[in-house]
């Protein structure tokens, strides 16, 4: 493909955000995290009483959406949803919601419209095998299910939310399990995406691991 595109795949609490935002701001890219639109979709069903598996209800409601992805802010009909797509609750919703392939359709129309314009970092589960299998760099970053629920406990506390790690790791267990066994873009790395563990690691130490990664696809560029 002509634009540069990185795709950042992996589990929750690998630490994708974190890393994907460091890198797109070294790179000069745009930060895309597609992991917030399943959620905004999720806390929108919920609030207009939509059940999450009402397939027409849920398209009806995705396709009268003005969603504005753009860097950190996730504007939707002109509501700022970009702190309250956060939420634990959010993220289970999501889950749930993202299971649906009227709503994956939708928004990975959605993706791939804002990835066309190129010079993308973009975040999720289905980046490297579904939204973008073309993408000059994929990577899936994982970590272990411990280390992954103390990260998510550490965000969570930095935002005042109470944070019970077993509970996270039970959740995220619950989480990695549906993402994994759904018929409809399970989570799986691409076969050519490279894997990063990152576990043990800093934030640091991730990305200049992405950076170095990206330069190798992208000689020209000076990051
Ligand atoms: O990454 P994040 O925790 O914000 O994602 C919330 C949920 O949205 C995930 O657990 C997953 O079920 C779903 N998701 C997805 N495909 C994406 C991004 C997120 O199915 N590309």
């Amino acid at each position: 493909m002509s634009v540069r595109v990185v795709a950042i795949d992996g589990p929750a609490g690998a630490g994708k955000s974190s890393a994907s935002r460091a890198l797109a701001a070294r790179l000069g890219f745009t930060y895309v995290d597609t992991g917030s639109m399943y959620r905004a979709v999720g806390l929108l069903a919920k609030e207009r009483g939509i059940a999450l598996d009402d397939d027409p209800a849920l398209a009806r409601l995705i396709d009268a959406l003005r969603i504005d992805s753009a860097g950190e802010r996730l504007v939707i009909d002109g509501r700022d949803l970009s702190a309250a797509v956060r939420s634990a609750e959010a993220g289970e919703l999501a889950s749930r919601v993202s299971t649906r392939p009227v709503v994956r359709e939708r928004l990975v129309a959605l993706q791939r419209a804002i990835g066309r314009r190129g010079d993308v970092v973009m975040e999720g589960r289905d980046i490297g095998t579904v939204v973008f299998p073309d993408a000059g760099l994929k990577v899936f970053l994982t970590a272990s299910p411990e280390e992954r629920a103390r990260r998510r406990a550490r965000e969570l506390a930095a935002r005042g939310e109470p944070a019970d790690e077993r509970q996270l790791a039970a959740d995220i267990a619950r989480r990695d399990r549906r993402d994994s066994e759904r018929a409809h873009s399970p989570l799986r790395p691409a076969a050519d995406a490279v894997i990063v563990d990152t576990t043990g690691m800093d934030l640091a130490t991730v990305v200049d691991r992405l950076t170095a990664l990206a330069e190798t696809r992208w000689p020209a560029r000076r990051v």
